[in-house]
């Protein structure tokens, strides 16, 4: 159970006074000590998606290389880094794990998500963006990814996706991928 891994499960001291009189209020998402009476809120990280597609209409699928999902497929993607805009993670993280170009992001839809990374729940908020992009034929596989490959997404199974986000994000492409052409 992934609700183990919260921080409100985890963290047995208040970050500010290490005291361990800490309580939790909405359950997860806001800390308060009870010796210096300050609070701390637990927010979503911002992360993003890219859906590239090549002509023949398939998505473009990443093999996980590490936890969490480790082997799993997964979308491009990654956390947004702090004072970045969202379009720019998009374009950085595609270049890193694929050596692609993108040539235009289109804000499409988002996903809440839960990464249990190190032994704690990160809470995200996944931003998913249409991708262009030119010339497919320079891909390869680098950074965090071991793979890659391109998939009609009615061929994709859910155990075959590791991240809660991402096989929602599938089942809503079954269902729609036309409303995803850019
Ligand atoms: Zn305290």
């Amino acid at each position: 159970m992934i609700e183990k891994y919260y921080p409100s499960k985890v963290w047995k001291y208040c970050p500010y006074c290490g005291a361990p009189k800490i309580s939790w209020e909405n359950g997860t998402h806001k800390m308060h000590c009870a010796t210096c009476a300050k609070s701390f809120y637990i927010n979503a990280a911002s992360a993003v998606i890219a859906l590239i597609r090549n002509d023949k209409g398939q998505f473009l699928f990443t093999r996980r290389k590490n936890e969490p999902a480790a082997g799993k497929l997964d979308f491009p993607g990654g956390f947004i880094d702090i004072g970045e805009r969202a379009e720019d993670a998009v374009i950085r993280e595609v270049k890193e794990e694929l050596d692609l170009n993108l040539t235009g992001v289109k804000y499409y839809t988002s996903m809440p998500n839960r990464y249990l990374f190190g032994g704690i729940v990160y809470f995200t908020l996944d931003l998913v963006y249409l991708c262009k992009c030119g010339d497919l034929s320079g891909i390869s596989a680098n950074d965090d990814i071991s793979d890659f490959v391109f998939v009609d997404v009615n061929d994709v199974k859910p155990e075959d996706l590791g991240l809660e986000s991402v096989k929602i994000i599938v089942q809503n492409l079954k269902e729609s991928s036309t409303n995803c052409n850019f």
